[in-house]
């Protein structure tokens, strides 16, 4: 039994390259990725007291709709994400579960008063994407400062770390991969 990682972008055309982030994706997991359109109901997810979309009510939603086939489900936006404990979020995952979300919003420059530099934007969106989507296969943080997993809290954390994963992390991950897709995933195909 095979999956697929879907990548689904839920608000407005975005500067991003999303064929870059789904190969990229593809070659980190070993594990296809495809874009995928739906539906999801922004409204719902809109607070109007913080005029913030609150991430988990965008996760709920991609796990409803998504396709049979669905190893894991990641939500791409360019909106200002917020869980209820904290001011802002890059972004959110399910840790060991399907979905996660992950948002430009405070990736681009132009937010700290810096002219807009989309290869830097694209950069970072896709460490974030590949971090929350390591927390979907149960990775938790990591000490390597230059692992994907270490925690960003500022933009500037972002810009230290890689887009790559640790020795320890990969192996955490490979093993992860294997029980979940059985005799037809092979380290080679990383
Ligand atoms: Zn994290
Ligand atoms: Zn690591």
């Amino acid at each position: 039994m095979t999956g697929r990682i879907y990548v689904v972008p839920i608000h407005r055309p975005m500067v991003v390259n999303l064929q870059f982030l789904t190969e990229a994706i593809t070659s980190r997991f070993g594990v296809p990725s495809l874009p995928l359109s739906l539906e999801i109901d922004l409204g719902r997810a809109h607070d109007r007291f913080r005029n913030q979309y609150h991430s988990t009510e965008i996760l709920a939603q991609l796990l409803r709709q998504a396709p049979r086939d669905t190893l894991r489900i990641l939500g791409l936006t360019d909106l200002d994400l917020f869980i209820p404990v904290l001011t802002y979020v890059f972004g959110e995952a399910q840790l060991g579960g399907k979905a996660a979300v992950v948002s430009c919003y405070r990736l681009k420059n132009e937010l700290y008063g810096l002219p807009p530099d989309n290869r830097l934007l694209q950069a970072r969106l896709l460490k974030e994407a590949i971090h929350e989507l390591g927390h979907t296969f149960h990775l938790l943080h990591c000490d390597d400062p230059s692992c994907v997993m270490r925690v960003s809290t500022y933009v500037e954390e972002i810009d230290y770390k890689g887009d790559r994963f640790c020795a320890a992390c990969e192996a955490r991950l490979a093993n992860i991969l294997e029980d979940l897709l059985g005799a037809a995933f092979r380290k080679a195909s990383f």
